[in-house]
């Protein structure tokens, strides 16, 4: 019976060894592997006492009690290993290089004990029906009990320190393993103090230790160990967390989320949180501010491996520091400074905001204010004082805040804008109107101020279509003297468009011949005839067809391209004169246009000289007509160009004469042969008859001067006996003909009576 018993338990340990070794072996891990090895060493130990019980043969059973000894040794090498590994401590590959020798010498020892009998001589120990040699110890043994005990001594000692170490939490792992290791000592004792009699037991019961170390390093993951370290988690994260079991039974929740919430029954309901904040029935973020602070709120319903729902998951990540440095970096990307308003995007944001509200049913103006020259205030007083007139400007603009709902911001350089109800308008144009800054002596500066505005009838139309047509007027505006305000207009948005394809087109205008010169007759009054035309442009635009000079010449002066296009028309001339001539169709003059970009730009007077050079005309053929207004910037350069013109025999003719701020005056610093005088500005003079003496006086200083008279802009009869009166000497007008084409102009000079 005893027999069959210890067979059995044999058998069950063989068969827990091969299963717990291969779950070891499964994990991969060095203290797997080592878990392992360990078992091999206890089957070998296990093994050979089962032969040494077995077999029958008395060598064989000494043999194999020798074996037993160099297995247990083998194990405990082994299990010293694990210890450590379970301890987490360094191994020391010097000490663990002499266990090892120890270990070799100590099994070859064993190995050939049966023929020197230096550690013991063998019996024979029988009990419970079974035999099974054992070895009686002398006291060379002593040798390998030391050995023994120096590797249970350091398995103990590795424990200790750990658990001293280590956490209260993972204390239990140590013990449970010291607990072992002490039990393998006990065992041992008692083994050697049995030693030569029986020690049977040793084998198994190692085994059973052995095996022991499995479930302290793998199994035991205690749930306390759990449910301590995830509250420790809890209290130290930032983030309030509560959990509720599938039932909506609260399970926890942490110190920061019973803060957050004051009570804990207050968020004793699932359901009442994600009615509160929104938060739908599956997996959400929203945010939300509670108490002053803003968080962003996390609803994860948890499910298990089978897709059954277990327990739901809220965790509140305070954000307040987040927003408010995206509000503080919003306020920075939206507002202006200097001005303490918005800036232009920030502006256009609010503008949106106001307009979005669809119960407010005011008709809104947006008023663009700009001032006038702000970039000569700023070089003229320093930018200083261009800062002050900005200031100065938002304050106006501030102190009417409380009259009516408006909002403002500087939207460019020297403009602010303004978005308030159409009524309004005058009452902020007033307010501008009276903006002075002080200088630096004190003296107060008064600031002129131009404005443009558009009513924004449809409150759907985005923000920037407004703004443009603002700004539209507000330029139309700054161009008008005298007009503080100006509406928006759909002609300006026409003249806009026609300005945007005009600039489009005006590169490859003249390569693709779009521009082309008329000519306009002047009849010399005393002999009745044709004596000259004047050449005007005019352009063949491929869109807006036929466009007259006055569309097209400011824009051209404003971005230089009147040079260009003046010296194309000069040379145009030049060519038609010599055309004329040669087929001795006309023999008059023909005047040209200088604008005063041209002669700020370049050598006018030495590129006239190159034309009548080069197509070999009379240079009195080729008269030069330029305005007054010249004088009011490069006088100098005007007045040197025309003397080196008229030194070379060109006739220059003084343009537009009257239509300026100092005719007279000019007359004193410009060389030249002709005035020209329009009838436009006689007309408003002839009102009374003291002005029909003025003209007489000027006419008869001009002549005094030797210089004649060419009237322009004649009309009627009563134009052509006005200019009999005072002796003008050439006319030119619609009353004679319009400007025309080259052939119809020789047509009109033949036919000419
Ligand atoms: P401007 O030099 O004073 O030219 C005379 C303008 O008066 C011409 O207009 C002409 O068509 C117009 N006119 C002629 N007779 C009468 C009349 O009886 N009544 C009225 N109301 N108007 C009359 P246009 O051709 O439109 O030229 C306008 C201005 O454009 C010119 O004024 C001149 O300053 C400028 N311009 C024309 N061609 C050129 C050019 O090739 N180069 C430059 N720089 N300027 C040019
Ligand atoms: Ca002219
Ligand atoms: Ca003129």
């Amino acid at each position: 019976m005893g027999y069959i018993f210890s067979i059995s338990v044999l058998i069950l340990l063989f068969c827990l060894i091969i299963v717990i070794s291969f779950l070891s072996f499964k994990k991969k891990t060095h203290l797997g592997n080592l878990q392992g090895d360990a078992l091999i060493a206890c089957f070998l130990l296990l093994g050979s006492y089962a032969l040494n019980v077995q077999i029958d043969k008395i060598e064989a059973k000494e043999i194999f009690c020798s074996l037993q000894f160099v297995f247990a040794d083998m194990m405990l090498f082994i299990t010293l290993l694990l210890v450590y590994e379970i301890a987490e401590r360094k191994r020391n590959i010097i000490a663990i290089s002499i266990l090892g020798v120890g270990q070799i010498i100590d099994a070859t020892i064993f190995l050939t004990n049966r023929s020197h009998h230096l550690w013991g001589n063998y019996s024979i120990s029988t009990g419970r029906n079974i035999k099974y040699a054992v070895l009686v110890p002398k006291t060379g043994l002593l040798v390998s009990i030391i050995y023994v005990f120096i590797m249970l001594s350091l398995m103990v000692f590795a424990l200790l320190v750990k658990i001293r170490k280590s956490s209260k939490l993972y204390r239990t792992r140590y013990v449970e393993s010291l607990i072992i290791v002490l039990l393998m000592v006990a065992l041992l004792i008692y083994s050697f103090t049995q030693s030569g009699k029986k020690y049977g037991l040793f084998a198994p019961i190692a085994t059973v230790l052995v095996l022991s170390f499995y479930y302290v390093s793998y199994c035991a993951s205690p749930l306390s160990v759990l449910k301590q370290i995830s509250s420790f988690v809890d209290s130290n994260i930032l983030d309030g967390i509560i959990i509720f079991d599938h039932h909506g039974k609260l399970l926890r929740a942490n110190n920061n989320a019973v803060s957050l919430f004051e009570s804990k029954a207050e968020m004793a309901l699932k359901d009442e949180l994600l009615k509160k904040f929104q938060l739908e029935d599956k997996e959400t973020v929203v945010w939300k501010e509670i108490k002053q602070n803003h968080y962003e709120i996390h609803y994860k319903p948890i499910y298990d491996d089978k897709n059954i729902f277990v327990a739901s998951v809220f965790t509140f990540h305070d954000i307040t520091e987040n927003v408010s440095r995206i509000e503080k970096e919003h306020k920075m990307a939206t507002f202006d400074q200097l001005s303490n308003s918005f800036n232009r995007s920030g502006f256009l944001e609010a503008c949106r905001k106001v307009l979005e509200d669809t119960e407010n049913d005011t008709t809104y103006a947006l008023l663009i204010s700009g001032i006038v020259n702000f970039k000569g205030i700023n070089s003229l007083y320093g930018s200083n004082f261009g800062d002050k007139v900005l200031i100065g400007m938002a304050e106006s603009l501030h102190s009417l805040h409380h009259k009516f709902e408006m909002i403002y911001g500087r939207t460019a350089e020297g403009k602010f804008t303004s978005l308030i109800p159409f009524e309004y308008v005058d009452t902020v144009v007033e307010e501008l109107s009276k903006l002075t800054v002080e200088g630096e002596d004190h003296s107060k500066i008064h600031i002129d101020i131009c404005n443009g505005f558009v009513v924004m009838n449809d409150k759907k139309r985005p923000i920037g279509y407004y703004y443009e047509r603002a700004l539209l007027a507000l330029d139309k505006c700054k161009k008008k003297v005298d007009t503080p305000v100006l509406e928006y207009t759909k002609e300006m948005a026409e003249e806009q468009r026609r300005y945007q394809l005009m600039r489009e087109e005006m590169r490859a205008a003249i390569d693709k011949k779009e521009f082309f010169i008329v000519l306009q007759p002047q009849i010399d009054m005393k002999e009745n005839r044709v004596c000259g035309a004047e050449a005007l442009v005019r352009w063949n635009h491929p869109i807006l067809g036929l466009v007259f000079p006055g569309d097209f010449i400011p824009l051209f002066e404003d971005n230089g391209y009147i040079t260009k296009l003046d010296r194309y028309v000069w040379e145009e001339t030049a060519s038609t004169i010599r055309e004329f001539m040669d087929r001795g169709v006309y023999d008059g003059h023909i005047s040209i246009n200088v604008s005063r970009v041209d002669i700020m730009s370049f050598d006018v007077c030495d590129f006239l000289i190159n034309l009548v050079e080069k197509y070999k005309i009379p240079v009195e053929k080729l008269h030069v007509e330029v305005t007054e207004s010249a004088l009011v910037n490069g006088k100098d350069s005007l007045v040197s160009t025309l003397e080196k013109l008229r030194e070379y025999g060109f006739i220059v003719e003084i343009d537009d004469f009257g239509s300026g701020y100092s005719s007279l005056n000019s007359l004193m610093h410009i060389p030249f042969d002709v005035v020209k005088l329009d009838m436009v500005f006689m007309r408003e003079l002839t009102k009374a008859e003291k002005d029909e003496i003025i003209i007489g006086s000027i006419a008869k200083m001009i002549h005094d001067l030797h210089a004649s008279i060419v009237v322009e802009g004649v009309e009627n009869q009563d134009n052509v006996d006005m200019i009999h009166r005072f002796k003008g000497d050439v006319s030119q007008g619609y009353f004679y003909s319009k400007p025309i084409p080259k052939e119809i102009f020789l047509e009109y000079v033949s036919n000419f009576k």
